[in-house]
């Protein structure tokens, strides 16, 4: 905007030339001054031809000299006026304009934020479902073995750019077990210490939720240039094992994957440890289920049940591999009497005894069940009638020759009588086989207990005795 100046040519050219609203103010004063002069000079003229003195000189002085007065005075009180306001909008324009450009850039800040929470909400939507995925396979597994795999193949998927292992507590819960491990998992010092793992063995819940996070663990292997974290896995307040995730400082996460963002992951972390931990516990309770529907709880032996279908599966596969399988009955002689004379808990303690002899003396491929009260049957596949009445003839004597006590007090000679069948050699099926070796098992009982009886053919004929049987097969 022209400023006013008094000097002569830069004045008019302003007036002339200035478009702003200055110009334009002013050139309106120039008009009304001009306009002033003007109608007093005509007025003066006018009266000066009219009047008797011409006074016309005179008259246009006056005029001239008013209109200098009254300019200046129209200058400040109007043109100044308004110049001031000018300047006010003027500036406030300019604040607006400042504005406008602050909230513009606020507007690409925000939208860039939003569009990273939005790359960041899919990426999260996409993990929620990897770990639904690999939740549901989880609740599929039957087995730990199964378990294993699915968390060896499927974990990685959930913590893209970091190498892990997933531990567990065993299931008497003295010790740490390697389930998986993925990626370049740096290990252990000296394999993972229960006591010496804060994070999952603390009794204070909370103490051990402060030591989730970026941390680093004193039996991890040494690293300079990695994070790791120890994510707790715990089911109804029960450790069940411990997650270790641990990548290179900056890696890769699609992307980025920094102290930060681990921090900033942590709870989606916990999430994954906590869905685990529930798979890991219903596994361990089928298990514990299984073990319940399929172990003598006294002995902890296989169940008459677990027998049955075990000898189902064992008879088909040596039919098929042409093998001969043989089983012993045995029974415990006069075990009422022993129940009568120290005690139903001195009976138990003989019932566990027989049961570690029997577990002792089997084979891998052997199996030992209590077949009910102080009956057990042993399941010799591969083995022939001569070998079993063999084995049986020498588990007779170990358990002949066995020291039982009970709570101080000695239990006497304990002896057993047994029954030894064979398939296909007599029988074909499973009900048979039980059959003919319990038979065979009753006849050692009849015939003075102690002893080890073959079992007849089943078409007819007597059981020999265990010493006339050893004799014949040794012929
Ligand atoms: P035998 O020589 O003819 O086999 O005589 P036995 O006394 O051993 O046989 P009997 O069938 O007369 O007695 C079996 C006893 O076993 C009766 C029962 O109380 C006892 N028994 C069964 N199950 C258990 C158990 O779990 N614990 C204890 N302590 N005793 C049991
Ligand atoms: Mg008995
Ligand atoms: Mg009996």
């Amino acid at each position: 905007m022209a400023k006013f100046d008094f000097f002569p040519r830069t004045f008019f050219s302003s007036i002339i030339s200035d478009d702003s609203v200055h110009g334009s103010m002013l050139r309106l004063v120039a008009l009304l001054s001009l306009t002033i002069f003007t109608a007093e000079a005509v007025i003066m003229t006018i009266l000066g031809y009219a009047g008797p003195d011409n006074k016309l000189i005179e008259g246009l002085i006056d005029s001239v000299l008013l209109t200098a007065a009254v300019f200046p005075v129209l200058y400040f009180f109007i043109v100044k006026n308004l110049e001031n306001k000018n300047q006010a909008l003027t500036d406030a324009r300019e604040r607006v304009r400042n504005t406008c450009d602050r909230l513009e850039q606020r507007v690409v800040e925000r939208t860039r934020k939003l569009n990273r929470v939005v790359v960041r909400a899919r990426s999260r939507e996409h993990e929620m479902s990897v770990l639904g995925e690999v939740s549901h396979l989880f609740q599929t597994c039957r087995t730990f073995d199964e378990a294993r795999d699915v968390a060896a193949k499927e974990l990685p998927r959930l913590f893209s750019g970091a190498s892990g292992a997933l531990m567990m507590v065993n299931s008497d819960g003295s010790s740490l077990e390697k389930i998986a491990e993925w990626g370049d998992f740096r290990g252990f010092k000296e394999g993972c210490n229960m006591s010496k793992c804060p994070a999952t063995f603390s009794k204070d819940q909370q103490r051990s939720k402060a030591k989730y996070g970026v941390s680093d663990c004193s039996q991890l292997m040494p690293s300079e240039s990695a994070w790791n974290i120890c994510l707790p896995m715990k089911s109804f307040g029960q450790a069940v094992g411990t997650l270790f995730l641990e990548a290179p400082r900056g890696m890769a996460d699609g992307g980025k994957m920094d102290d930060q963002l681990v921090r900033g992951r942590t709870t989606f972390y916990q999430t994954v440890a906590e869905s685990l931990s529930v798979s890991i516990a219903n596994l361990r309770l089928r298990e514990e289920l299984e073990q319940q529907a399929l172990r003598d709880p006294l002995t902890g032996l296989y169940n008459r049940r677990y027998l049955v279908d075990y000898l189902e599966r064992e008879l088909m596969r040596t039919a098929r591999e042409a093998l001969p399988l043989s089983i012993i009955m045995l029974d415990i002689d006069h075990f009422k009497r022993c129940n009568d004379t120290y005690g139903h808990d001195a009976g138990d303690t003989v019932l566990k005894e027989l049961a570690a002899v029997l577990d002792e003396w089997t084979r891998g491929e052997d199996v030992v069940s209590r077949h009910g009260g102080e009956e057990f049957v042993v399941v010799l596949p591969g083995t022939d009638p001569e070998t079993a009445m063999r084995r049986a003839d020498v588990l007779r004597e170990a358990v002949a020759a066995l020291n039982l006590s009970h709570q101080g007090q000695e239990l006497g000679q304990i002896t057993i009588s047994a029954g030894v069948a064979t398939c296909p050699d007599l029988v074909k099926d499973k009900a048979a086989l039980i059959r003919a070796a319990d038979q065979a098992m009753y006849r050692s009982k009849q015939n003075g207990r102690n002893r080890v009886t073959l079992a007849a053919d089943q078409t007819g004929g007597t059981s020999p005795s265990s010493d006339e049987q050893l004799l014949k097969l040794s012929a």
